[in-house]
């Protein structure tokens, strides 16, 4: 500290009032000592909890839910823990989808709306129904579908809306479920990354037509793979439960060969369920753990220059930091591009990502769109439209900006922040000498 001012005095002194304050620490990218040594808390985390259910249901020999307890035990704990009416378990979270857009009569002709910052399977889903994937930009300050375009993308053909709540933060529920409900297209939560995340104290998922949640390895609650469909509409749950079962509805499984529906196996085993059970006895505490230091983090880090770390809408009561998300904007850290920001991040000892790329300009998509299938599905004018208005420059320029740190960052101790934090302020202290290096 005595150092810097002197250092600071000597600067001013020079003219150089305008140097950086405290760029003592050589950065370790430059070859100087990292903030952090340690690695953050390991992901996924287990103990004999697992071993004892993983080694029960293996002895049980039912390993299928036909048989076991398992699968049905865990959709009664995870409907009763987020007060849904209805769960439905599949075997990941792109099933979950493929469900609910199946359960609500998504057709191929018809369009789907959509944010372009997502995981791909939110697409994904889409186009595999056949059905016509409209972007809607993303609002820059919280991450999600900006809910004020959501209108102008509706049209006739809209069948369904599927905001996703973006690293466990919430999409603007209390302007997309009035706005949804007028128009009477279905809502469908893609509340993947959103455990326990809440709006007005209702937890995400559980306010649409339906929730869709995925359990896979990265996710915070997870079986490796896995996922679950959330609903309070019974009609709706009895339709997901055939389609997930091949179509055999819920009083016929493992009965008399005939159907309800069309559908497909996206049942999840018992061996996942037994593993997802073990996993929800520390949930709470971790889903305390992340909110606790996500809050913390981002009092520390909005105070820098050029960090923006995403805003919550004021319905979020709370984030479930599946990612922590920030913009970093380069002009105040000298110019210093975000991927050289990234490398000396990770040289601190501080794990960092730059996110998605801009999905609605996915090569593959185009293909898609312009395939046989989408030629006799749509008129030719719908699929110019469809090129004109797939415009979404806010999120082209997210997609440059955005930093992201993994949930399994906040589950350890306060201190762990601080060291984020001092990084990030390392680096900001710094940013000219690392664009000349
Ligand atoms: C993880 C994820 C999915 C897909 O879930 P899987 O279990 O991997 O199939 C869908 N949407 C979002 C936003 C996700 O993060």
């Amino acid at each position: 500290m005595k150092n810097d001012l002197s250092r600071r005095q000597v600067l001013a002194a020079a003219g150089l009032a305008a140097a950086p304050a405290f760029a003592a620490d050589k950065p370790g990218v430059l070859g100087g000592s990292k903030v952090r040594t340690e690695p953050f808390p390991a992901w996924p985390v287990f103990d004999q909890r697992e071993e004892e259910a993983l080694l029960a249901t293996l002895r049980s020999a039912r390993w299928y839910r036909g048989s076991g307890q398992n699968v049905s035990r865990f959709e009664q704990a995870y409907a009763s823990l987020t007060g849904a009416r209805h769960c439905l378990a599949t075997c990941n979270g792109t099933s979950a989808l493929i469900v609910a857009v199946n359960a609500l009569g998504v057709e191929p002709g018809d369009e789907v709306v959509v944010p372009p910052y997502t995981f791909i399977a939110t697409i994904n889903i889409v186009l595999r129904q056949h059905a016509l994937p409209v972007f809607v930009d993303t609002d820059p300050e919280t991450f999600q579908i900006d809910a004020r375009r959501i209108e102008a993308a509706f049209t006739d053909r809209t069948r369904a809306v599927i905001p996703v709540h973006l690293g466990g933060n919430a999409a603007d529920l209390d302007a997309i479920l009035p706005l949804a409900a007028r128009k009477n297209v279905p809502v469908i939560e893609d509340a993947c990354q959103a455990h326990l995340a809440e709006w007005k104290g209702r937890k995400l998922g559980t306010l649409g037509a339906a929730g869709c949640f995925s359990f896979q390895a990265s996710k915070n609650l997870n079986s490796g793979e896995g996922g679950a469909l959330l609903t309070n509409d019974a009609s709706l749950h009895e339709r997901g439960y055939a389609f997930h079962n091949n179509g055999s509805g819920l009083k016929a499984i493992g009965s008399n060969f005939t159907y309800a529906s069309t559908g497909a196996n996206l049942r999840l085993t018992e061996f996942q369920a037994a593993i997802l059970l073990a996993q929800m006895t520390r949930l709470d505490e971790q889903v305390k753990a992340r909110t606790a230091n996500g809050r913390f983090l981002t009092s520390m880090l909005k105070e820098i220059p050029g960090i923006l770390p995403a805003r919550e809408y004021p319905g979020c009561t709370n984030n479930a930091y599946h990612l922590y998300m920030f913009r970093y904007k380069k002009e105040q850290f000298a110019g210093l591009p975000r991927e050289k920001f990234l490398k000396a991040l990770n040289a601190e000892g501080i794990p960092a990502s730059g996110g998605y790329s801009p999905l609605n300009r996915q090569p593959f998509i185009q293909t898609a769109i312009q395939s046989r299938g989408y030629k006799r599905l749509y008129p030719e004018k719908t699929l110019k439209e469809w090129q004109e208005r797939n415009q979404c420059p806010a999120n082209d320029q997210l997609c440059q900006e955005a930093v992201w740190f993994t949930q399994n960052m906040l589950i350890g101790p306060r201190s762990d922040m601080e060291q984020i934090a001092a990084a990030i302020r390392k680096i900001s202290a710094n940013a000219a000498e690392l664009v000349r290096a």
